[in-house]
């Protein structure tokens, strides 16, 4: 008790059952902190196994009594996954002794782990760095392949390494014109250095703004794909949806507007999570709630990233170059398709923008491969992961465009007042360090004076 004085609340020994609760073959306990390898030896009424070899083991409760038989680690500090003494028990997954394993450890004086609190051990012992934690964290929450492709890259520090190249970078932009400034007299450095450091400054901040454009594709693959299905009434929305879901999601009537609300079905379309909405149909109602489930249609339309206008094929057929209701909300990129291709063949209208134009049948099938290979080549090339690990979050974005735009600043101002840009170039680093989840300043003194052998 007394050590909850002493102790911060964050600090001691932690346990968790690091395999999801309930009944399986194997439930997996963990530990980590300073009390971990005592607790192994007297759990398992012997001496501490060999590092990071199994050992069998039976598992007894304080007063002696076998909970279960079960393979022991031992992975001792600094080389364990939090950086501090670990143990890792794997024993029968069953509810019962994952309850009498969890009431032995609280016994042995270890506590219940809070969410995300290994990772954060791990991140604050300098394990890995915070965008290396929020890949662990998205690689454990990844549904698709795509998101683990990408979750893994940023995991294993792709995109550290991209920024620890700019944080050279501009360390070496800083030592060049902190060198002009604090040691103007001295022999050694040559003059005009600054000057020197505007080429590979303009040449990050291009860099940096090739990363920012990469931003959005990998934000998509964390939070999925919105498409919107919108178009008029009786237009086959709803028939399209269901074929697409292959589920019967959505009621199909032949009375017009009988999806009043918004319906989402998710999908994955080329290894990405998608989001299916479909919406009421754009027709002007007298209905209030009707008009309700037109405006968050037209709302949700212009939010997605595509939206496909559905329309009657056979209808529209008889009437020449008029463009059916929701073609306005078309954008680049997006699809018109013709429905009902049973009953008229499709035809291109058109368009002002560059949407692809194509015949489906809700009701035979047909012209769904098409459709299908057409979209799924296209979100590849959209939102595939980058070939290069590149920016997930908002966080990442926000802390690169704040880079990037005190890089260009420092450009900009290193004719005219070194000492500003100097300035820049340290707010580019904090907005690094930032996004590394770190702080360091010292470094870039060590670099002047390595640099330029100023103080010999
Ligand atoms: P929504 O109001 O746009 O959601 O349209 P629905 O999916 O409810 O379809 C309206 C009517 O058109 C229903 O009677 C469907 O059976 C019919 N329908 C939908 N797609 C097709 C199609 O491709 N061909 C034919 N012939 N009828 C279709």
């Amino acid at each position: 008790m007394a050590s909850f004085t002493h102790e911060p609340h964050s600090g001691g020994t932690i346990f968790s059952l690091s395999s999801a609760p309930g009944r399986a073959g194997v439930a997996v306990f963990r530990l980590s902190g300073p009390k971990a390898g005592e607790i192994l030896r007297k759990i398992s009424s012997r001496a501490l196994p060999r590092p990071r070899y199994a050992s069998l083991a039976a598992l007894r409760t304080l007063s002696g009594e076998v909970i279960d038989e079960g393979l022991t680690l031992w992975m001792p500090a600094p080389a364990s996954f939090t950086g501090e003494d670990c143990a890792e028990l794997q024993v029968h997954g069953s509810l019962a002794v994952i309850e009498a394993m969890a009431a032995a450890l609280l016994e042995y004086g270890a506590r219940q782990s809070e969410a995300g609190e290994f990772t954060r051990r791990a991140f604050e012992n300098g394990r890995m760095e915070l965008t290396e934690a929020e890949g662990l964290a998205d690689l454990i929450d990844a549904e698709t392949q795509a998101q683990r492709i990408q979750a893994i890259r940023q995991m294993q520090g792709g995109l550290k390494e991209i920024y620890e190249d700019w944080r050279e970078r501009i360390l070496d932009a800083l030592a060049q014109i902190e060198g002009e400034i604090d040691f103007p007299d001295e022999g050694d450095i040559p003059q005009g250095l600054s000057h020197k450091a505007h080429a590979p400054l303009t040449a990050l901040a291009r860099d940096m703004n090739a990363a920012l454009e990469t931003a959005e594709r990998g934000e998509r693959i964390r939070a999925g794909l919105d498409i919107a299905i919108i178009g008029p009434p009786n237009a086959g929305k709803s028939s399209f949806i269901n074929r697409l879901a292959g589920r019967d999601a959505v009621i199909v009537t032949d009375q017009a507007g009988t999806t009043r609300d918004i319906v989402d079905i998710n999908l994955v379309i080329a290894g990405l999570p998608v989001r299916l909405s479909d919406t009421a149909g754009l027709r002007e109602s007298a209905d209030v709630i009707e008009s309700e489930g037109i405006r968050r249609a037209r709302a949700r339309a212009k939010d997605a990233d595509i939206r496909l206008v559905i329309h009657d094929g056979a209808q529209t057929a008889q009437i020449d170059s008029t463009l059916p209701e929701g073609s306005a909300l078309l954008q680049d990129g997006d699809y018109l398709l013709h429905n009902k291709s049973d009953l008229a063949a499709p035809k291109t209208l058109p368009l002002p923008v560059q949407a692809k134009q194509l015949g489906v049948s809700a009701l035979t099938g047909e012209g769904f491969d098409a459709f299908l290979s057409q979209l799924e080549a296209d979100v590849t090339a959209r939102y595939s992961p980058a070939r290069v690990a590149g920016l997930t979050r908002v966080r990442h974005r926000d802390c690169v465009m704040r880079a990037q735009n005190a890089v260009e600043r420092a450009a900009s101002s290193l004719g005219i007042a070194p000492e500003l840009a100097g300035d820049d170039l340290r707010a580019a680093l904090l907005a690094l360090r930032e996004l590394a989840g770190q702080t360091d300043i010292e470094a870039v003194f060590d670099r002047i004076f390595s640099r330029f052998c100023v103080g010999k």
